[in-house]
């Protein structure tokens, strides 16, 4: 049987609808119905890359859904749906609309060029392609996709405190409150605010006050153990907690706990005038929401909770229970 380059592959194994080598490399999905444009195409970039392979249009729009690759080459002229609709679907469907896409194909008119950059393709390589030029096309994209990946990425992030910020809660609350509506399940939310932190700061100074920001926020952060549960830096020093799926009894337990480990830290907070050291005021509600319903509203009634928590002495926490 045929060697297939270094990797040891053959042939037959080229021609597999999917196969995978090497981890912790970029992902490149490569669609074309002509096996030796695949293979071609393999042989170019399976020793610095992770490659899948799509035969046609269909399994390619599954393969991009399923593996979430870092680049896609796309053929046009294919049986069945064409590169031009393959990169339609792509760019409707939220999942693989960021992906970048380079289209390889014979159509080498400057009309067919112009089409496939319009439908949102990142590039256009004609056939015959030349391989240095391929290889070096495909670097730079997916060098200025990591670059962009961790642009978006960092613009989530609160610089201070190293979690997620403002803009990643709106974005999530958005998308866990319909996730909720969809399956029609429970959804608490929590927010969260150091006492007295404006003595604080004057007391012990705003460098420190930075310190004691960044500990309560990785200390929450910590204490939230399922993969969907959310806490980002909300404003000042307030924090927002988000936990799908919880309902009220767990949610409220949860807060208890964080509520009382923030205090046993022991930051000390001599001009606290509920305790010796730094503390928190938690509000918080649980919500099985309905069609219709807007989350702005929920958000107002764990406001009233964590104003509550406040006239109530602080340190501690208020939750409703619907
Ligand atoms: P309360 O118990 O009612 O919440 O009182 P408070 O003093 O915590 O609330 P207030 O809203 O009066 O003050 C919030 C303080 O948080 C004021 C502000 O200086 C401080 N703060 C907000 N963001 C930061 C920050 O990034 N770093 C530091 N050091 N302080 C901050
Ligand atoms: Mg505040
Ligand atoms: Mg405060």
């Amino acid at each position: 049987m045929t060697q297939y380059i270094k990797t040891g592959l053959n042939i037959e194994d080229v021609n597999d609808p999917c196969f995978a080598i090497k981890d912790n490399i970029d992902k490149i999905l490569i669609i074309d119905d002509a096996k030796d444009n695949r293979i071609l195409l393999s042989e170019l970039l399976i020793p610095d890359h992770k490659v899948f392979l799509a035969k046609d249009g269909v399994q390619g729009i599954k393969l991009a859904c399923k593996h979430n690759p870092d680049l896609i080459l796309l053929d046009v002229v294919m049986p069945g749906i064409d590169g031009y609709q393959v990169i339609k679907s792509l760019k409707n469907n939220e999942s693989t609309m960021n992906i970048p896409v380079i289209f390889i194909s014979s159509k080498i008119s400057t009309e067919d060029e112009r089409m496939g950059l319009d439908l949102g393709a990142v590039d256009y390589i004609t056939k015959p392609f030349n391989p240095p030029i391929v290889q070096a096309r495909v670097r730079n994209h997916l060098r200025s996709q990591r670059h962009k990946n961790l642009l978006e990425q960092l613009a989530l992030i609160d610089a201070l405190t190293e979690i997620y910020n403002r803009r990643f809660y709106e974005l999530n609350v958005r998308k866990v409150w319909n996730e909720s509506i969809r399956n029609n399940t429970q959804v608490s939310i929590a927010m969260i605010d150091i006492d007295f932190f404006k003595s604080y700061n004057d007391e012990y100074g705003h460098l420190k006050g930075d310190d004691a920001l960044r500990l309560v926020a990785n200390h929450i952060k910590k204490q939230l153990k399922r993969p969907h549960d959310i806490i980002a830096r909300y404003g000042g020093e307030e924090f927002a907690v988000i936990l799908p799926n919880t309902d009220a009894n767990s949610a409220e337990r949860l807060l208890i706990e964080i509520c009382i480990s923030i205090e046993n830290l022991q930051i000390l907070h001599n001009s606290s005038s509920i305790s010796h050291y730094l503390t928190i005021s938690i509000g918080g509600a649980s919500i099985i929401p309905i069609p219709n319903m807007e989350h702005n509203s929920f958000l107002g009634i764990v406001d009233e909770h964590l104003y509550q928590a406040k006239a109530q002495g602080r340190n501690r926490v208020c939750w409703k229970k619907s």
